[in-house]
């Protein structure tokens, strides 16, 4: 391999093959509806995606908690850090989690697939 390797915290953050640590996992992004679109394959080690039918509901989870970290998080800080009301606070922060929803369901699948899929040598 002539590429540098990727750590596994790289793979997942920067979406990609859990095998190779090189394929991207989503298709190129042109339209809104595109960032929910995955390979079926990886394009570089044909590792499969989807490993089992409904795989990904199990992503659901992580996706859960990982939104759930980012409004708690987000309301605590408008909160007490930028002294804003709870209703300024909770509106900013169910903004912020719309905005983010679409980067969180892909780092969750990322996260998904990694848990159960490690390197190939
Ligand atoms: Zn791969």
């Amino acid at each position: 391999m002539s590429k540098k390797e990727r750590s596994r915290q790289s793979a997942i953050w920067g979406l990609k093959c859990p095998a190779c640590r090189q394929g991207n996992l989503f298709k190129p992004v042109n339209k809104f509806l595109d960032l929910f679109e995955m390979h079926d394959n990886c394009p570089n080690c044909e590792q499969k995606y989807e490993i089992e039918i409904g795989f990904y509901w199990g992503a659901m989870y992580v996706a859960y908690a990982l939104s759930s970290a980012v409004a708690m998080g987000s309301t605590l800080l408008f909160m007490f850090v930028f002294d804003l009301s709870m209703m300024t606070s909770f509106v900013l922060m169910f903004l912020l989690v719309m905005l983010l929803s679409p980067s969180i369901f892909r780092l969750a699948r990322s996260i998904w697939l990694h848990a159960f899929v490690n390197k190939k040598e």
